[in-house]
This record gives structure tokens, sequence and C-alpha cells, in this order.
């Protein structure tokens, strides 16, 4: 481990040209661990370049630094980093056919797909890594850079209400905090303002909530988005309702993309539930408690077969 820190901050402070990539459908950890990161090495005097192949949702536009980032990577590289992305897939077309040397990572599914790989599944969030290593690597946290390392902690951990919360957790967002950044304001952007389309379209959602076998799921259509006037392709976080819902193991959303393809979010409500594992049968993947996948099929057949796989999984525990 001491080796793979050595190796990493060498070729940190090595690069002049650094590229930073992270995940499709960016959350607050995926932003929040660029920017941290891109805004750490720009000011060693690195050149960074930012990319997110969806770029940047408007409820995180906010953060220090997001207007820096772009669609696609363009130009010549001395490295390539990915940070919160578990496989190659998950970074679009970001890296356009780029290979990374370094992947910085928590989640359990994730493949060693870069050439130096620091991934620890028991870290809250990516984040929380960087809140620990950048300083040792030699990169001082100043205010933006807290401000983005406490929105990927705030994110990943609903709040620091996830069962994976530690002291250590509390204390590094305390660290944070003391840097100057805004705890409130960062809080209530990232996991409680919502726009009215957004809150129509949980409408839509929430009229077809179902509960069977231990397990409460949601769907949203295409024709439900733009009804709503909701722009974008995800759930607006309707997860988060659906998995607050007692009675359940498992809680389910399905979201559709197009005529061929279904977004799901699992997230796992009991302790002895691991939800990664389904999401890994579906090529997709996360954590215990939380995780997803992007499915070839029609809404209503992805539904049919992530039930089932489901129900399976639970009548086996
Ligand atoms: P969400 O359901 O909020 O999209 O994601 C829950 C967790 O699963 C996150 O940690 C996310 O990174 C991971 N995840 C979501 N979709 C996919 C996917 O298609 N592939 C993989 N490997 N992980 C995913
Ligand atoms: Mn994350």
């Amino acid at each position: 481990m001491a080796d793979l820190h050595s190796a990493i901050q060498s070729r940190l402070q090595a690069a002049g040209r650094v590229l930073i990539v992270s995940h499709i459908r960016p959350d607050g950890d995926a932003i929040g661990s660029m920017l941290a990161l891109g805004l750490a090495l720009q000011n060693s005097g690195k050149q960074v370049q930012m990319a997110l192949s969806d770029g940047v949702p408007s409820s995180l536009k906010h953060l220090p630094g997001s207007e820096q980032i772009r669609k696609k990577s363009e130009g010549e590289f001395d490295l390539v980093v990915t940070v919160d992305c578990s496989d190659l897939k998950r970074t679009g077309s970001a890296l356009d056919g780029r290979k990374p040397d370094i992947v910085i990572d928590h989640h359990a599914t994730t493949d060693a797909f870069g050439t130096l790989n620091l991934v620890e599944p028991e870290s809250v969030a990516t984040a929380s890594i960087l809140t620990r290593c950048l300083p040792g690597w030699g990169f001082p946290l100043t205010a933006p850079i807290a401000a983005n390392l406490l929105t990927g902690l705030i994110t990943d951990t609903l709040g620091f209400r996830t069962s994976n919360v530690t002291p250590e957790v509390l204390r590094q967002a305390a660290n944070l905090l003391a840097l100057g950044a805004d705890m409130s304001a960062l809080y209530y952007r990232a996991l409680v303002r919502r726009t009215f389309p957004g809150a129509k379209y949980w409408g839509a959602g929430l009229t077809n909530l179902a509960l069977a076998d231990g397990i409460v799921w949601a769907a949203l259509t295409r024709a439900d988005r733009k009804a709503a006037g909701y722009t974008g392709n995800d759930d607006a976080d309707l997860i988060n309702i659906v998995s607050s819902i007692d009675d359940a193991e498992v809680a389910i959303m399905f979201v559709e993309q197009n005529k061929t393809k279904t977004k799901i979010s699992w997230r796992g409500l009991k302790p002895h539930v691991d939800v990664a594992s389904i999401a890994v049968q579906f090529g997709g993947g996360g954590h215990k408690a939380a995780a997803g996948a992007e499915i070839n099929g029609s809404l209503s057949e992805v539904q049919e077969r992530v039930l089932a796989a489901t129900r399976k999984t639970l009548q086996e525990k």
C-alpha cells in the first residue's frame, strides 16, 4: 500500500498535463472528487483537463471550478486519472479511447482497469480517499477544494446517515468545515433543494409505486419526464424516497432511457441484503447497499427480469 501511494504521488508530481475523468450520470462524489483533484493539481502549476460524458447537472453547477468541466477530452496528456468509476464503461466517451494510468475509487465491484489502482471499498466516498490522501501526496487542501470534497462526503452518505459513516468520516467533514467549506449551504444544494419539474416528475413515479415480496419499486418513463418538464435522464433522486419506505428489504427504481435501454437503481434496506451482487448479474455494479445497472430491453421487459432476479436473491437468503 505504501508503494502504491508513493507510485501515485510520483506520477502526480511528475505530470505536467493531466486528464481527469469520472462517470456518466455524475453525482456529487464524481464531480466533487474530480474538481478537488483538478484544483489541487492546478494549484501546483499543472495543466488540468476535466471531462464528463454527461457534463455537470444544474444541481451541482455551484461547485467551485465546475465551469471548467467539459464533455470530451482533447489533446495530449502525461497522465490520465479516473475518479469514482468502477469500470471503463462508466466513463462513457470522456476518455476518448485513452487508457487510465491511475484509478481512484471506492466501489466494491471495481475492476482494476488502471495501471495504478487505489480502490477502497470501505471508504464512504472517493472524496473521503482524496481528503485523506491529497495532503500526503503534497497537494494542500484549500477552501474551494474543501467545498468539493465535503459535497462528495455529503452526497454519498446521504447526509452522514448511511451505515458506513465512521468517526473518521465526521472528523474529515469537520476538517473540511475548518478549511472554509459551508456545510449548511452545500448540504442544502446537494440534498434538499429540487426544481418544480423534478418534484412533478416524482409525482408521476409515485403514482405507480408497488410493494410485493419484500420489494418496493417505482418506474419513470420518458413520457413522465416530458409531461413534468424534467430535463435529466435520471430519477431526480426519487430512489431516496422509495428506499425510505418501511416493510421492504429492497427498493428499486426503473428509469426508461429509450425503447431498448432501462436504468436500474437498487437499494438494500436491510443489513443482510447485498444488491451489488444482483446488479453485477446485469452488467452493473456498486456497493452492498446501493447499486445500479443500465440494461438492454424495454422498460416492461427489464422490469420483469429485474424483479424476478431480485426476488430470487431474497428467497435464497
Ligand atoms: P445509482 O443507483 O444512484 O445510479 O447508483 C448507485 C451505486 O451504483 C453508485 O455507487 C453507482 O456508482 C453504482 N452504479 C450505478 N449504475 C451503475 C452501472 O451501470 N454500472 C456500475 N458498475 N455501477 C453502477
Ligand atoms: Mn462515489
